[in-house]
């Protein structure tokens, strides 16, 4: 079941789209049905349940950090997480940039840009991210590689197809100035607007694992 659905996905994302198996509550043997199918890329939003998980699975896993990140928790993925996808302030650039510098790497992140009218979703705003690009990155131990959004909750494709063309004409914009390549929408609801609207990465969880309870 769990490598049909992302067989059956992938075949139909252009290829340029990464499909991240967001596996949040679900358990390893969930998980070890897709990596023994040969998915890689696999998303959490829970800092101790993503390092449980990646010490009990295979290295070769890219973890992608998907949700809201404490400050105090970047230590614990620190030294292995492949992407976090919600940087949602300066001051967890400057804590990302710290433990980077202490694991002797360079931490992909992206942007969160806050794109949906609801306000208790994280990101930058607009003009906030405008300011951060505007500026020499300050953080050699951080490397900015695109952005991330996530959508109104609603059943209103027109207001969701708007905010996703909106971010993706943002990143287009600073594309080739900041080297951004990668662009972070699309769930499982909304996966398909999001890509006619030119994300390249789709974080999709219920309709590979199953709904959550
Ligand atoms: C849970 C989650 C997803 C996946 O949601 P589904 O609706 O199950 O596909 C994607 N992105 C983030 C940030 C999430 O927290």
């Amino acid at each position: 079941m769990i490598a049909a659905q992302i067989n059956r996905l992938t075949e139909q994302f252009p290829k340029e789209v990464t499909l991240v198996a967001v596996s949040k509550t679900k358990p390893i043997s969930a998980l070890e049905e897709a990596y023994n199918a040969g998915h890689r890329d696999f998303g959490e939003n829970k800092v101790q349940e993503l390092c449980q998980k990646a010490e009990a699975m295979s290295s070769e896993i890219r973890w992608h950090m998907i949700g809201h990140l404490q400050r105090n928790k970047v230590k614990y993925i620190a030294p292995f997480v492949h992407l976090i996808h919600g940087v949602d302030s300066e001051r967890l650039l400057v804590e990302v940039n710290k433990q980077g510098a202490k694991n002797n790497r360079i931490i992909d992140v992206l942007i969160q840009i806050h794109i949906a009218e609801e306000s208790s979703k994280f990101g930058f705003s607009y003009a906030e991210a405008v300011t951060l690009f505007s500026n020499e990155n300050p953080y050699p131990n951080v490397r900015v590689i695109g952005l991330m959004g996530m959508a109104t909750f609603t059943n209103d494709k027109e207001q969701v197809k708007r905010e996703f063309d909106t971010l993706s004409a943002f990143y287009s914009s600073w594309k080739t100035k900041k080297s951004l390549s990668v662009l972070s929408m699309g769930m499982s609801n909304d996966y398909a607007i999001a890509i006619s609207s030119g994300s390249n990465m789709v974080r999709i969880g219920s309709l590979i694992f199953g709904s959550r309870n």
